[in-house]
């Protein structure tokens, strides 16, 4: 079988659906991988390095003649239109805000695979691509706001003096958020973190983090371990008991999401406008709507307040930032979900295996994803 890796075609991605070590783990099985000349080169992997591992390097992806199409970015219509019936997709295929390559997907007959709806179960950890690419872009967040931030991060007791510690406080705390809580940590900050998740304030904790407890009746629990968004009038109240953290704060990272819903606003311009001057706020829910009013994704917005601004700063492709490992984890996790449904050097997807059924969203001219079906009818 012939598995393809593309040269991803938006600008600003920088990451490779494979890295040549992944590519080796593809010969390994049985598969002849065809890398797209180029590929891997913005995130760090040269083409000798594929043809070392066992790929053959091609100007263009023969896509009518592939068996799998692994990537990273949603595929679009004009790609999906030249797969051949029965092709194998895996990658992000963002299913909430890409109902038009859905349903593409699923007029061609292919079979595609979705990372975003693999299940978050232990046995699928180390196919998770969202938790590995949270991690990444957990980790910039902090970096792009220490960088932009005039100050020091850690305490330093000098004989010039003291220079206390910066005040970190990061807002909604799943796998990005903790990440950040754990780098803002090992660069000596103090950091407090909120969530609405009733287990966030164990998992903050254990990442050195101080909890904030707000009075909102009851945590925002949803199925899977994820949140739910909040009624209009619970989300005022959060807001309204959060300005007085966020004023106190010197570096805010924000990364509250709901899934397949726009990101949730906890920070308004008038919270801003409470900051200090020189105040630094990373918002990597900007291309998903926004945590913060007036995040524009890519940009920094600086908004006036007393004696300077505060920089609000709008994460876009926050993984792609840091390729080479953002698409060292991304490769394996795309890999060892082929490897599950590997059969004697072919790709053969077992719909009773509940990984395998739960990533599916497009099979046999359907979409077997529910709520983007529903999303679709
Ligand atoms: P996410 O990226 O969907 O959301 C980020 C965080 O925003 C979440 O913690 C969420 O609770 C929070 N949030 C949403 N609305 C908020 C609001 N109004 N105010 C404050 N915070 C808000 O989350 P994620 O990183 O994908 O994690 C979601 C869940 O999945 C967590 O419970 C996590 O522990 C779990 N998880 C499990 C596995 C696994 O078992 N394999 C892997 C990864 C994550």
């Amino acid at each position: 079988m012939k598995i393809a890796i593309r040269r991803e075609p938006i600008e600003g991605e920088r990451r490779v659906a494979a890295t040549p070590a992944a590519v080796a783990q593809y010969v390994a099985a049985g598969y002849a991988v065809t890398v797209q000349k180029g590929a891997g080169v913005a995130a760090g992997y040269p083409d000798s390095a594929y043809a070392e591992a066992g790929a053959e390097l091609a100007a263009s992806i023969p896509l009518s003649k592939v068996d799998v199409l692994a990537h990273v970015r949603p595929l679009d219509r004009e790609t999906i239109a030249k797969l051949p019936k029965g092709a194998i997709t895996v990658g992000f295929a963002s299913p909430a805000s890409e109902l038009d390559a859905v349903k593409a997907l699923a007029d061609r007959g292919v079979t595609a695979f979705s990372l975003e709806l693999i299940p978050r179960i232990s046995r699928a950890q180390s196919m998770d691509a969202l938790t590995s690419q949270a991690l990444v872009a957990g980790y910039r967040c902090v970096l792009e706001a220490s960088m932009r931030f005039p100050r020091f991060l850690p305490l330093f007791m000098t004989a010039a003096g003291t220079i206390p510690p910066a005040r970190v406080l990061v807002l909604g705390a799943g796998v990005a958020g903790l990440q950040a809580i754990a780098t803002a940590k090992r660069l000596g900050a103090k950091v407090s973190a909120y969530d609405v998740r009733s287990a966030s304030a164990d998992e903050v904790q254990s990442m050195g983090g101080t909890f904030i407890h707000l009075d909102l009746d009851a945590a925002a629990d949803a199925a899977g371990g994820y949140a739910k968004e909040l009624a209009a009038d619970r989300a005022d109240r959060q807001r309204e008991l959060l300005a007085p953290y966020v004023a106190d704060a010197d570096i805010i990272i924000t990364t509250a999401a709901i899934p397949g819903r726009p990101a949730p606003r906890l920070v308004t311009a008038s919270m801003v406008k409470g900051m200090a001057a020189g105040s630094i706020i990373v918002d990597l829910a900007a291309e998903t709507g926004g945590n913060v009013e007036g995040a524009t994704p890519g940009e920094d917005v600086q908004v006036p307040v007393d004696g300077g601004h505060v920089t609000i700063v709008g994460m876009k492709d926050a993984a792609s930032t840091m390729p080479y490992d953002a698409s060292r984890l991304l490769g394996q996790n795309i890999a060892n979900l082929v490897a599950l449904m590997t059969r004697d050097g072919a790709l053969v997807p077992d719909f009773d295996d509940e990984v395998v059924a739960g990533a599916c969203l497009t099979h046999e001219g359907a979409v077997r994803h529910e709520p983007t079906a529903a999303a679709l009818a």
